[in-house]
């Protein structure tokens, strides 16, 4: 390695980019070098670097999904994966390795043990690049078609995945598949330009299954890679997977569903997405098999859950692959668009995966059947949107032809401003009660969107389809100034009681919200002192200084803080020690436990006991009947809240609640 011969390098490191760039550069490498995972791949590739360093020192788990995400494309390329480690993290190497790393070197190391290793790792790309010439030897799924030399070479994982014993010509491959599959193939080859280098596309293989190929244009050497990724393939899911599956439908009851609805025509559009779990493989690597079939049960409960909310039981789900769901459903666009928010919501909250978190996130694909769709032809064009939205560093969703409808984020964002415009979004009120005296004490607000087509749409959909359109700051603005512009104006008969109100984790982290909120509750005439600012875990954790700051300034300023959702997902004790509150809100789903099992009762109790010992006010919701309230005031539980006594209603009927 000379400087008279800068040869790319490719370089993706979480914390300490620049210096490891600026030493390589030094080198005479000709660095590009990446900070987040999001579009490595694509960076990658079009670097045109034999040689990918990946920096895993102090964030294993994000090095390990990097090294997986790499994988494919650096051995497709006959190259090199070097992995930095920390010493402390060396236990990590051998699932490295699994993933796809080739060398790697432990820290602290000096500089010249840096270069040193990429020198090494270079001369192994070289070899490999020689061997790829002579005849490539490594198993990987691939092909190359050199544009100026009209050559088509396959790598030997895929000849063999096609039973083929001798290299084919273009036209070989092009005649094995099925006219529209080849129609396929060569529109997305069409479409590639330097402006768009890279595209993908999707069909089926004889004993093989659904198949989609990555196609990457590298214009300076006039030559096309891609990688084929069989979706197919992915091992037979575990015997116990299996069972908790069952009653969930596998990919050819999917098809055969599908089949019978685009047999049976109707006015109401049918729609089909593949929503595929991003990182799914770091789950599996790092924390094995049986960790990673439980995260697949719960993303599928999960998804069932929003599908059977929102598109009723006649929504179709079912698991495709690995970590590839198929939902489908005949329902309006826009109901559409907005479960698949409410999906990527649920899907992007972390898992708990043993002892760790596991933060996966996912992309999602989308076609409307068209006429003379077949299942396959609908699916083709899922997967293929859903290549698109993994090709994206942003796009969680994209929409195979989307002709002038705009992408599902574009549309929920027109939606949401009209929604506004409109005064579609209402405010209802649900009772705090106290459990000793059984009187109303104050009241949450929850938001509700009236949708003039759709109905009623629950605050979870509205505000997880304003996070994908990037509107929930100006959606809690206009909710926060409906609330308290309603409540200001209450009459009398509610004078007494305590205002919550849900803050966002946007909220939380705007530079200037305390200023801008006390103004908005000052101006409004509602008092300060009755006011309760509700805030979730999820939302504190992001950035626990700027919420401990944040939090002082509103609760100095006279009004109290509840933690919301306690006991859903982080649940550090930890940090409700460092923070000023006033309230901890149990979450619904612990608040019924109470009643299940004598161990949830144990976790309740503990978590009241806790609370209390930090001098804050219980509040249970959720609470559905008699026996749960017992148990919790058992407990030590001084509020509650649930369907017990009410759901949220309009001032009138709260009125009467209260005077009644
Ligand atoms: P949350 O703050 O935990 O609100 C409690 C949710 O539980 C409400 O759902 C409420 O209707 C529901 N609930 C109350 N009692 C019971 C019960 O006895 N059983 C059951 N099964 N559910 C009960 P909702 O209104 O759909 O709100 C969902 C979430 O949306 C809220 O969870 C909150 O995080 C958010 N949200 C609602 N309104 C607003 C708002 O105005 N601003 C902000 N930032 N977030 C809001
Ligand atoms: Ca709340
Ligand atoms: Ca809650």
């Amino acid at each position: 390695m000379t400087a008279a011969h800068p040869a790319p390098l490719f370089i993706l490191s979480f914390r300490q980019r620049d210096e490891l760039a600026s030493l390589a550069a030094g080198a005479g490498w000709q660095v590009v070098a990446a900070r987040r995972a999001g579009g490595a791949e694509r960076r990658f590739l079009s670097s045109g670097a034999a040689v990918a360093v990946i920096d895993a020192r102090g964030a294993p788990e994000d090095g390990l999904g990097a090294t997986t995400m790499l994988s494919g494309a650096v051995e497709a390329n006959g190259g090199a994966m070097l992995v930095l480690v920390s010493r402390g993290e060396v236990g990590t190497i051998s699932a490295l390795f699994e993933a796809g790393a080739t060398h790697f070197l432990a820290s602290p190391f000096s500089e010249a043990e840096f270069l040193q290793a990429l020198r090494f790792a270079a001369r192994h790309a070289e070899r490999m690049a020689r061997e790829w010439a002579a005849g490539p030897v490594f198993t990987a799924l691939g092909w190359r078609y050199d544009l100026a030399a009209k050559a088509l070479v396959l790598t030997p994982g895929l000849m063999a995945l096609l039973a083929m014993d001798r290299e084919p010509g273009v036209r070989d491959v092009l005649r094995r598949l099925e006219p529209g599959d080849r129609a396929a193939a060569l529109a997305a080859l069409r479409r590639m330009s330097p402006a768009r280098p890279a595209t993908a596309f999707a069909h089926d293989a004889e004993g093989i299954g659904r198949i989609v190929q990555h196609l990457q244009w590298d214009v300076d050497r006039q030559r096309i890679d891609a990688v084929v990724e069989p979706l197919g393939s992915a091992p037979e899911p575990a015997a116990e997977l299996r069972e908790a599956l069952a009653g969930a439908r596998d990919a050819g009851s999917a098809r055969r569903w599908l089949a019978r609805q685009l047999e049976s025509p109707s006015e109401i559009p049918l729609h089909t997405m593949l929503v595929a779990l991003n990182r799914f493989d770091m789950v599996n690597t790092a924390y094995g098999r049986a960790a990673g079939d439980a995260l697949l049960r719960s993303a599928q409960k999960r998804i069932d859950d929003v599908v059977r909310e929102m598109l009723g039981r006649d929504g179709l789900i079912a698991r495709m692959s690995g970590s590839t769901f198929v939902v489908a459903a005949r329902a309006p666009r826009l109901r559409i668009d907005l479960a698949l928010a409410r999906i990527a919501g649920e899907l992007a909250r972390p898992f708990v995966t043993g002892e760790s978190i596991a933060v996966l996130g996912c992309r999602i694909g989308l076609a409307q059947a068209q006429e003379g769709d077949t299942a396959a032809t609908l699916l083709r064009r899922a997967s293929e949107a859903l290549a698109e939205a993994r090709e994206s560093d942003s796009a969680t969703m994209r929409v195979a032809d989307a002709d002038g409808d705009g992408a599902p984020i574009d549309r929920l964002a027109v939606e949401l401003n009209q929604a506004m415009d409109r005064g579609e979004i209402g405010i209802l009120f649900q009772p705090q009660v106290s459990v000793s005296s059984g009187e109303i004490i104050g009241v949450e607000a929850l938001a509700r969107w009236e949708h003039r087509a759709l109905g009623t749409i629950g605050a979870e959909t509205l505000f997880a389809a304003a996070a994908r359109a990037d509107l929930d700051i100006g959606l809690s603005d206009h909710i926060q100034k409906l609330v308290l512009a309603q409540a200001a104006a209450w009459p009398a008969s509610l004078g007494g009681l305590r205002l919550s109100l849900n803050l966002t984790a946007g909220d939380i982290a705007r530079p200037g919200f305390a200023d801008l909120f006390l103004d908005r509750v000052d101006s409004s005439g509602f008092p300060r002192a009755r006011l309760t600012l509700e805030i979730t875990e999820s939302g504190l954790i992001e950035d626990l200084g700027i919420a401990s700051s944040l939090l002082s300034v509103l609760r100095g300023a006279g009004c109290r803080i509840a933690i919301d959702d306690f006991g859903t997902g982080y649940s550090s004790l930890a940090y409700l020690k460092a923070l000023p509150l006033d309230y901890l809100k149990i979450d619904k789903k612990l608040a019924q436990d109470i009643t299940g099992s004598p161990r949830d009762r144990v976790v309740v109790r503990g978590v009241i006991d806790m609370a209390r010992s930090l001098g804050l006010t219980v509040i249970a919701e959720g609470v559905e009947n008699e026996a749960q309230l017992e148990a919790l005031a058992a407990e030590g539980c001084q509020i509650y809240q649930g369907f017990l006594c009410s759901e949220a209603v309009s001032v009138a009927a709260l009125v009467a609640l209260v005077t009644g």
